[in-house]
């Protein structure tokens, strides 16, 4: 399996619009990020996780050709915007397989009305086949994936474990049931967002203590603000096992 890191930034991204802070002015690639989202490949088979509003550029600078579904945490902008970008793939493949819980279906056929239409669809707008996740295991191409259910402040998320591998983002609080069934993972993927705590998102202290319990062989970062401060240093005070993750990263489980 194979995994590319297609942005590993918080919802406004790196470097933020207009700001001169000095990790968004950092030349270090590493300190530019898109809005979160993963490419996940095995076999045959091409996922991704999350679509947000740099889907276009990130699918370009990946070079994919083929997607064979999006799967969704949760709907809120930095990880649904790109949806329309999905024409490509449409052209191509027919109907794009779309995996997400019921809420985050209401809230895309809220933005994307004509994308859900089913009648008197205006000529090039693509078209979607839905899959409704619930907090059960779901076949995505010949593996079955298992959601994560947990909390982004106060709404419901979803993380995803592929086989050895899981990816958590926008998470602060997840059920002991839940972390149950992270075990033996060879990678987790979980969010960090800055040093100081937040209301909505780990901060770097509860994502080490969390990778802490669930004792994964490898770890890697994601969901990073401006204020985690310098890749390069975050990464020097981070335990052996821990990484941070950066855009095009790409890792074999
Ligand atoms: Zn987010």
């Amino acid at each position: 399996m194979k995994i590319t890191f297609l942005g590993t930034g918080t919802s406004q991204g790196i470097p933020i619009i207009g700001s001169d802070h000095p990790v968004c002015l950092s030349e270090n690639p590493k300190d530019k990020r898109l809005r979160v989202s993963i490419l996940v490949e095995w076999d045959d088979f091409t996922f991704v996780v999350d679509c947000g509003p740099d889907f276009r550029q990130q699918m370009l600078r990946a070079n994919v050709s083929k997607i064979d579904g999006i799967i969704f945490t949760h709907e809120h902008a930095d990880h649904t915007m790109g949806l329309d970008d999905i024409r490509p793939f449409f052209f191509r493949q027919g109907d794009i397989d779309l995996y997400a819980h019921q809420r985050v279906f209401k809230a895309l056929e809220k933005r994307f009305d004509y994308i859900f239409a089913t009648e008197n669809k205006y000529p090039g707008v693509p078209s979607v086949t839905k899959n409704e996740v619930k907090n059960e295991p779901f076949l995505a191409g010949n593996l079955n994936v298992v959601p994560i259910d947990g909390l982004h402040y106060k709404l419901q998320v979803f993380g995803y474990r592929f086989h050895k591998f899981a990816y958590l983002t926008d998470m602060k609080t997840i059920a002991d049931s839940e972390i149950e069934k992270l075990q033996n993972l060879d990678v987790l993927v979980v969010n960090a967002l800055r040093i100081k705590p937040h209301i909505s998102h780990f901060n770097l202290e509860e994502a080490l203590d969390f990778i802490a319990r669930v004792k994964p062989k490898r770890a890697y970062l994601t969901h990073i603000s401006h204020l985690l401060g310098f890749h390069d240093d975050v990464q020097q005070i981070l335990p052996k096992n821990v990484f941070l993750a950066y855009d095009n990263l790409q890792i074999t489980i």
